[in-house]
């Protein structure tokens, strides 16, 4: 049941929430689906669909689409990392079955810029919905590389798009243009389409950040132009609106590092950054030629992003700076920096394999400094700790972004999502007669309304918190309406990115890593169905067998029980014995345990 969204600061008029809980909600079926492939529906006809696959819940996925009569374009391909609770899942995809049933409309993928959860999704949905891309350069340039680990049966059509030069692209009904903003990497943009219905802007990722290290501000001047022109619809990020004030500049940073390298003068210095931010990187470039040191990047993901920044020229290193990991023992240390990966504790990372004392070429020391530059993104925060602890047992200091006012420094990060103040800003540029927070958990979309609402400039009933599948309708007298729910959700990549998860596996692969498996081997005679030893019991992440002799004889009792009772005409190893073995160990087994192993019974005849 789907009813009023009316708790909290925001009162949304249009309630256009589903707060039921997320067993209902999640994944949605599809409602009143009005058009089909097959040919357009009299209703449909005029009439701007607006299509949120992903990124409208949970920060990741994103994915947005417009639909015109017979013509769709389709707004980033993200993906999203599983959370713990995912076992073997390596990436989570939004659900693009409405655009499957639809993929002869769609004429374009239009990405904003190159973070994985906009273009993650590439590999595995553009062969399900082939269409050009179009993006700004090195936003093509990271997808074209990235595609190359990946076997497509076709090659994708790339289109770079100047977000500086005005250009409008026809596609379709839709008259498309990119506009530069800044973020955390090179080249964001936002989208601004032109519908027959009116004009749309997506702000994709963004901050204004009026002093940037690339020294590319955002097109204020463009914002405010399609403004003055009148915009129908906003769609905004909502990552970082919950924090007060202005984002802080990148600049910052530059002052932090710089305090760090004077007051470790005669230290090596480790900073650790995240590989997609680009401009990060340049300052630290800039901060250790400033320091006169040398610096070594380690890392595969950092040296791939750096490699290909300074290729296309985002990033420039002066000649004689960079040394080889390998020859770091050549620097003395109060000349070295080293650039690795980590920054969130991931496993494998430069960072935490010289923690557990594994990287091969750099030790720790106990007179070496440690720089996180960065902050913990939500849910890391075991990981990182679990590093940082590792690091400190080597002896060296850590400097972090948490503990910056305990060693009275400045920022080492900062988001690259606009805060309240520039949200504000953002909306009294585009003055739109609607609006729509995304990129967002719910939270973050409510408050993002909230701001929107509290400017004065939109109506409250023109400010839409949706999720995803809940699309929204624009038709010519430039109204905007709830519309129908499509199908929308996750789909779960495991490994080799071929085959979706199923929900049972999830669960299956959830009881072994926390339970165990515990499998017990029946021998019957094929004859007579009889058993002919006593079943075997084999088990793995449960319980010693040695030490529970009796849990393992009461099991095999069972099994020699379900035999005894067996109906003769059944089958000694069919679906129905072996089920009854499973219900009745699994039931022995929580009773004494008060676990639940994945019980596996196995009937072998002889
Ligand atoms: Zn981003």
């Amino acid at each position: 049941m789907r009813r009023r969204y009316d708790r909290g600061p925001a009162v949304f008029s249009e309630g256009s929430f589903n707060s039921e809980g997320s067993s209902k909600a999640q994944p949605h079926k599809p409602a009143t689906v009005t058009s089909t492939p097959a040919g357009l529906s009299k209703t449909d006809a005029g009439k701007l669909k607006i299509i949120p696959l992903g990124g409208l819940d949970k920060i990741g996925k994103n994915m947005m689409a417009l639909e015109y009569e017979d013509d769709i374009i389709v707004m980033d391909l993200g993906f999203m990392f599983p959370g713990p609770d995912m076992p073997g899942i390596d990436y989570i995809i939004p659900d693009t079955t409405y655009l499957e049933e639809r993929k002869h409309k769609i004429r374009a993928h239009l990405i904003t810029h190159a973070h994985e959860d906009h273009v993650g999704g590439i590999p595995f949905i553009l062969p399900k919905l082939p269409a050009p891309i179009y993006a700004a350069q090195f936003t093509i340039k990271y997808i074209e590389r990235k595609l190359e680990e990946y076997k497509l049966p076709f090659k994708p059509e790339m289109r770079v798009i100047d977000q500086d030069s005005g250009q409008k692209i026809q596609l379709g009904a839709f008259s498309v243009e990119f506009i530069r903003i800044t973020h955390s990497i090179p080249d964001a943009c936002s989208i601004a389409i032109h519908t027959p219905v009116g004009t749309i802007i997506n702000t994709g990722d963004w901050r204004f950040d009026n002093d940037p290290i690339d020294g590319k501000p955002s097109n204020k001047d463009r914002l405010k132009e399609l403004g003055d022109e009148g915009v129908l619809l906003l769609m905004c990020d909502s990552t970082s609106c919950e924090k007060m004030g202005y984002s802080p500049s990148e600049k910052g940073i530059t002052d932090t590092l710089d305090e760090i390298f004077v007051r470790n003068y005669n230290k090596r210095v480790i900073v650790a950054s995240f590989s997609s931010q680009v401009n990060r990187i340049q300052l630290i470039i800039d901060g250790v030629a400033k320091a006169k040191r040398k610096l070594a990047i380690v890392g595969r993901s950092l040296l791939a992003n750096t490699e290909l920044a300074v290729k296309m020229g985002y990033i420039k290193i002066p000649p004689g700076l960079l040394v080889k990991a390998d020859q770091i023992k050549n620097v003395p240390d109060a000349e070295l920096v080293v650039l690795a990966t980590g920054s969130q504790g991931e496993e494998m990372a430069v960072l935490n394999r010289m923690g557990r004392g594994e990287h091969r070429d750099i030790k720790l020391k106990a007179s070496d400094v440690v720089v996180l530059c960065s902050s913990i993104i939500p849910g890391n925060e075991k990981d990182v700790w679990g590093m940082v602890d590792n690091l400190y047992r080597w002896g060296p200091y850590v400097y972090q972004q948490d503990m910056r006012d305990f060693d009275d420094l400045g920022i080492l990060h900062t988001s690259g999502h606009a805060y309240y103040d520039e949200v504000k800003e953002m909306i009294e540029l585009v003055r739109p007669k609607y609006y729509l927070p995304i990129h967002g958990e719910v939270h973050h979309l409510v408050h993002n309304a909230e701001i929107a609402k509290r400017t004065g400039i939109i109506k409250t009933e023109n400010i839409f918190v949706i999720e995803n599948g809940q699309t929204l309708e624009a038709t010519k007298d430039e109204t905007i309406k709830l519309g129908p729910i499509v199908q929308s959700g996750s789909v779960l990549i495991d490994g080799s990115g071929i085959g979706d998860v199923q929900e049972i596996v999830l669960k299956d692969r959830l009881a072994m890593a926390s339970d165990g498996v515990f499998t017990i081997i029946a021998t019957v005679n094929r004859k007579t169905g009889k058993l002919v030893t006593s079943p075997d019991i084999i088990s793995r992440g449960f319980i010693y067998v040695k030490d529970n002799e009796e849990l393992m004889n009461k099991s095999r009792q069972i099994v020699k029980n379900v035999f005894a009772k067996r109906n003769p005409r059944t089958p000694a190893n069919s679906p129905i014995v072996k089920n009854r073995i499973r219900d009745e160990i699994s039931n022995l087994l929580y009773k004494v345990t008060k676990r639940t192993p994945i019980v596996l019974p196995v009937v072998i005849e002889v």
